[in-house]
């Protein structure tokens, strides 16, 4: 497993000094940047539940097994043939379904097969979320169950209309800028008068090209984390508009003031 980086602490304590800077992202919501929205869309896993959780520890456990099982490797191999997916082909199952021919539904079945109970119902999120003008989407690498079970265990499901994942996008991830249109044409949401809510960096910068408000979630204990430094490549640059620690107060911050 990797932890954080030793680069991203100094990256953050870079943006805290310099916030006040045009170029940085800004922390507290400006109400009048939101006014015009009514697409609010969000990132599943590390951006409706923190970091800390760490759900992702489960599912990579269990991806590792998938690929060990499958392709007969020791779990140390497994781990690096999976990594090595993930870095090239934005997904572990886009490299076992273009190298492997891997059913997909299989593969998410047993990836998503996880306990929840880390996660815990968050009201006042969800009150947010409802008070947000518009729809509300949920946007994710993961699979529609995955998501379903994630939002019911926060008790946030009923404020979605609708979940895209990795098979409406034919298992083509973000970041790719197809996968955006892909969302948004199905959805027909018009992508300058939508938000984008995203713990990866790289996922903000294709919605940033389509006119999307884009925010980044941030951990707020980076010990706990289970980052690799190369995701969070590019959160210095000027498609995240707005960078947050908690959720639920940058919500609840901008419903105050539409
Ligand atoms: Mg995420």
């Amino acid at each position: 497993m990797v932890n954080a980086d030793a680069d991203l602490p100094l990256f953050f304590g870079v943006a805290e000094v310099h916030k006040e800077t045009m170029s940085e992202p800004h922390t507290t919501p400006n109400p009048a940047d939101f006014a015009h929205i009514r697409e609010w869309v969000f990132d599943l896993d590390n951006t409706l539940y923190p970091h800390r959780i760490n759900l992702f520890a489960q599912i990579d456990r269990n991806m590792t097994a998938f690929v060990s099982e499958l392709l007969q490797l020791d779990p140390v191999e497994a781990k690096k043939l999976q990594k090595k997916y993930y870095l090239e082909h934005g997904t572990t199952l886009q490299g076992l379904m273009i190298h492997h021919k891997v059913d997909p539904n299989a593969f998410l079945e047993r990836a998503h097969a996880i306990d929840y109970s880390a996660l815990l119902p968050h009201p006042a999120l969800g009150e947010a979320i409802r008070a947000l003008p518009g729809r509300k989407f949920i946007f994710t690498n993961g699979s529609v169950p995955h998501a379903e079970a994630t939002a019911r265990a926060l008790g946030i499901l009923d404020h979605f209309d609708d979940i895209f994942d990795i098979v409406a996008a034919d298992f083509v991830p973000k970041p790719a800028g197809e996968t955006y249109d892909k969302f948004a044409a199905l959805n027909r949401v018009d992508t300058q008068r939508a938000a984008m809510f995203e713990d990866l960096p790289r996922n903000l910068k294709a919605p940033k090209e389509r006119g999307m408000k884009t925010v980044l979630i941030v951990p707020n204990n980076l010990g706990e984390t289970y980052l690799e430094s190369w995701e969070y490549a590019g959160a210095e640059d000027s498609h995240i508009d707005y960078v947050t620690e908690d959720l639920e107060r940058f919500l609840a911050t901008l419903v105050k003031g539409l």
